[in-house]
Formats: C-alpha cells, sequence, structure tokens
C-alpha cells in the first residue's frame, strides 16, 4: 500500500470563535508540489503551520513519510519534522553572511561544499560573502530558501515566497523554485495568492475556502471541471447563465447544445470567456459594453438580448468599439451547477 508523504486526515483548528482550518484531509504523494489556493483567510497559513507543527491542531491527524506528527496526543516538534520553510518575510540573519545564512543550521562534515552547492543550486555563485543588505529582494529569497534546503528538508512548506517581488523576478524565480524542487525531488506545499503562479508551478493545485478543501487536482482538471460554482468563480473568469438541461441537451440563451451532467431540470450555466467567439458567422446579437485590456489578451464584456452581460476573451488582434454590435457564439464546453 502506498501511503501519501504528507498525509492530513480531518485536520481542524480553532482560534475562538473562528474555525481556521475546518475538517481537512489532503494527502500529497513522494516529489510531489501542491498549491494551496484560496481567497484571503481561508486557512492556507493556518493548515501549513499545522503541517509544520508550529500549530497543533483540535481535530485529526498528520503524517510525513508515515509516520504520524500531530494529533490523537501525539506532536513531533517542529525541528524534528524535517520541514523547510520559506515566507514571504524571509528574515535571514542580518549578522551573517549569505554563505553563514545557509551553514547555519548545517551539521556534520563538508560544509563549505554543501553550501557551495546550494549557492550554485539557487544561482547565487560568487555572492557567498555578501552581507544580507547588499542583496536585492529576490536574491535574499533565494538566500532563504538555499537556508531552508540546508537543513535537508523532507518536505518545503512556501507560503506566499515570491509576493513581495516584482512581475519579471517573480517569474524568474518561480521558474528556480520549480527546478530546484524537481531536482530535489522534494515533496513540497505552496501558498499562493496568484492564480497564475498556482497552475502554472504545481503538478496538483487544492482550492481551500472557509477552512475547507473544495477541490484537489490537476490544474487544468479544477480549471475545466470545478467542482463547485464557488470553485469556478474562484479560479479564473468564469459566465453564469440559467439554462434548461434534459436528457443530454442543454438550452439556454446561447443557444442548444449537448452538455454533460447528472442534474435535470433547471440548472446554472458556467461558460469561460475564452469558451466564447464573436463575430463568427452564427451566433446571437449582442452590445459591447466594456473591454479590458490585459497586453497579452483582452476581455470584452457583451450584453445579450436578455440584458445578461458575459465576458469573452478576444483571439489576439481583434478589437471592437464599446457600443458596436456583433454576435455570439459558443465554441467549447460548459460545466452545469445546481439552479
Ligand atoms: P491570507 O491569504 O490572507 O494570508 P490565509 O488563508 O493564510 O490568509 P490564515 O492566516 O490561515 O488564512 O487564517 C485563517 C483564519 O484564522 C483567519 O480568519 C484568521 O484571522 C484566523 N487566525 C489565524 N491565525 C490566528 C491566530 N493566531 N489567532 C486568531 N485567529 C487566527
Amino acid at each position: 500500500m502506498s501511503e501519501a508523504f504528507v498525509h492530513c486526515r480531518g485536520v481542524t483548528k480553532r482560534f475562538g470563535e473562528t474555525t481556521a482550518v475546518n475538517d481537512v484531509s489532503l494527502e500529497v504523494e513522494r516529489g510531489q508540489t501542491l498549491a494551496l489556493l484560496g481567497p484571503s483567510g481561508c486557512g492556507k497559513t493556518t493548515l501549513l503551520r499545522l503541517i509544520s507543527g508550529l500549530e497543533r491542531p483540535d481535530a485529526g491527524t498528520i503524517s510525513i513519510d508515515g509516520v504520524q506528527v500531530s494529533g490523537d496526543g501525539k506532536y513531533v516538534a517542529p525541528e524534528k519534522r524535517r520541514v523547510g520553510m520559506v515566507f514571504q518575510d524571509y528574515a535571514l540573519f542580518p549578522h551573517l553572511s549569505v554563505r553563514d545564512n545557509i551553514a547555519f543550521g548545517m551539521s556534520g562534515g563538508g560544509r563549505n561544499e554543501r553550501v557551495d552547492r546550494l549557492l550554485a543550486g539557487t544561482g547565487l555563485t560568487g555572492l557567498g560573502s555578501r552581507m544580507p543588505q547588499e542583496l536585492s529582494g529576490g536574491q535574499q529569497q533565494r538566500v532563504a530558501l538555499a537556508r531552508s534546503l540546508a537543513a535537508g528538508p523532507r518536505v518545503m512548506l512556501l507560503d506566499e515566497p515570491f509576493s513581495n517581488l516584482d512581475p519579471e523576478l517573480r517569474h524568474r524565480l518561480r521558474e528556480a523554485g520549480r527546478a530546484i524542487l524537481e531536482s530535489l525531488q522534494l515533496t513540497a506545499i505552496f501558498v499562493s495568492h496568484d492564480q497564475e503562479e498556482a497552475l502554472s508551478l504545481s503538478g496538483r493545485l487544492a482550492i481551500m475556502m472557509n477552512g475547507r478543501i473544495e477541490q484537489v487536482g490537476a490544474p487544468s482538471q479544477v480549471y475545466n471541471h470545478p467542482a463547485t460554482r464557488a470553485v469556478a468563480s474562484f479560479l479564473g473568469d468564469a459566465n453564469f447563465l440559467p439554462g434548461e438541461f434534459r436528457d443530454g441537451r442543454l438550452q439556454f440563451e446561447l443557444g442548444s447544445v449537448t452538455a454533460k451532467s447528472d442534474l435535470s431540470g433547471a440548472v446554472e450555466v458556467m461558460v469561460r470567456p475564452e469558451r466564447l467567439r464573436l463575430d463568427g458567422d452564427t451566433g446571437i446579437p449582442v452590445e459591447v459594453v466594456h473591454s479590458d485590456y490585459f497586453g497579452h489578451d483582452q476581455l470584452a464584456t457583451v450584453r445579450l438580448p436578455s440584458g445578461d452581460v458575459v465576458k469573452v476573451r478576444l483571439q489576439p488582434g481583434r478589437n471592437f468599439e464599446i457600443g458596436s454590435r456583433t454576435s455570439l457564439s459558443l465554441a467549447g464546453d460548459v460545466v452545469l451547477f445546481p439552479a
């Protein structure tokens, strides 16, 4: 029987009246990177702190590599769990050089060589003798990563590690972080507010809301087949329209199409903006009421004959004046939820 490397079973953590983590069960396989994404205050940080041992659960158990570390009266101290943590405010020791910061938690021989390897692995070769205040934010963040890797963790927990950085640096560090985790085959859980980051960086994605895990799966699975309306509207852009579904056929304002669902009768139809097309040969008449330009693409808001508005992701190079009239058609799958 293969057991998950990190395994939370029915974990609950309360702070007074607040249930920060509510009956969470989560499995992360060895070597896997799981992204934990959810709105502010949904319990992400608390869940990481429970796994690291900085918090004790009120109910449930946590095991790492088959050994129970929390729950049922068991409690293994954080320093014995071999869990590495990198947080947004990477507190480096200001009076120690980069090299000494990294070597701080190391024991045993070959320290210099191990520090060199970590410097190289995090792209910091040549900076070992600098002091933390002589580094950029991104470099400091890499020192923090190297320092937590130096202790030989079995699991890495990263809490919004890149959120203080500008987008360009963030992107580079994200790639570097992924390469490091992959090369060391470390099991990692990282918390993010940033949807693109979570979708692109992780092998698996868990969506957390109100202290609960709403859905876990491959990023594309969660995006394309959201389990609940809440997940659909949280992750990416989503349009919701009323419809009727019977015997495999959906009727709604955009037409009559086949769809898959166990539901019957009145439904709510979720359509992603990139599954809609403007200005095709067929379609229903719409008016463009708004447009958001993002550089790499553009999101138009159009009004349907019913008065409902939907967002449409435009093809590169397409442009529609506000107030212009065109046609809208469906160009992909929809997801149905109970009305
Ligand atoms: P964010 O994305 O904003 O960092 P989060 O998803 O990480 O949020 P947590 O920090 O885990 O959320 O907080 C979950 C809930 O628990 C929040 O309502 C928070 O106010 C509460 N909470 C967290 N830590 C404590 C604490 N030590 N004492 C009291 N309440 C707490």
